[in-house]
């Protein structure tokens, strides 16, 4: 069975007394209302981490997460934070791949095969990034491209560490827009994501792995995405920002 799991992406927003303020909200809401086994991410700018991993404490069911990594091991890669240096103040996850990481910094499918690579190495968990741009799904070529952006950066891992990874769909034309994905595209595109693993690595595999939607996630839509057979959660970006509005996205799982 795939984790289920609500990830917020705070992207580059908060000062740390407003950060501060909105980890302890969601702190105490989500350990008040959320039920079942429902993990909840905080994917905090890197400066960040830290703080709030203190203020989550040792819970077992938030966690923090960076929202980036270097692709090399350590040196002189100014304004960098390497894989190494998130698991030696023992952040757990790491978000790969984001379309603003792929649009404004010119990440690729082989840089990202290189992230996800030093990012298991070092026991981090990526949740990687996928989905087509506007263009795309509008020339229908949204299956055949997220296909070769899963493929490129995830499939020269053995089982073992691809089950590691948690998938993040998300269209680019969803993400920030007030536009989401109806269920049926959602549903429907997790489904491909999922025969493709399925077709190299098995369908136990396949099962085993969550995909979580993303773009434009809010507490009026989150019920009917999540309720869709191949949706495992969320990632989710301004209404994260939110501590009201993001616990009821993850009670919506
Ligand atoms: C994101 O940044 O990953 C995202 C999905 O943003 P938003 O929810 O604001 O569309």
């Amino acid at each position: 069975m795939p984790k289920k799991i609500v990830a917020g992406n705070w992207k580059m927003n908060k000062t740390l007394e407003e950060a501060n303020i909105l980890a302890s909200e969601v702190k105490a809401m989500v350990e008040d209302e959320v039920k079942g086994d429902t993990l909840v991410i905080l994917c905090t700018p890197s400066l960040f981490l830290l703080p709030i991993k203190n203020i989550l404490g040792n819970n077992s069911r938030i966690f923090v997460g960076a929202q980036n990594c270097s692709e090399h091991e350590s040196g002189a890669y100014t304004g960098e934070i390497s894989a190494g240096m998130l698991k030696s103040v023992n952040v757990p996850y790491v978000i790969l791949g984001h379309s603003e990481r792929r649009q404004y910094f010119g990440e690729n499918g082989a840089l990202l095969a290189k992230k996800v690579d030093i990012a298991l190495k070092h026991n981090l968990t990526p949740i990687f990034c996928c989905g087509e741009p506007l263009d795309v799904r509008e020339s229908n070529g949204h299956e055949t491209l997220v296909k070769q952006q899963v493929a490129e950066s995830l499939f020269h891992l053995d089982a073992p560490a691809l089950q590691k990874v948690v998938i993040a769909y998300e269209p680019v034309w969803a993400i920030g827009t007030g536009k989401t994905a109806s269920a049926q595209q959602a549903q429907d595109m997790h489904a491909v994501i999922r025969k493709h693993i399925a077709s190299k690595y098995g369908q136990d595999v396949a099962d085993s792995i969550s995909i979580l939607y993303g773009g434009s996630v809010n507490d009026g839509n989150a019920k009917e995405l999540f309720a869709c057979p191949d949706v495992d959660g969320g990632l989710v970006g301004g209404a994260s920002l939110k501590s009201r509005e993001f616990t009821e996205i993850a009670k919506s799982i």
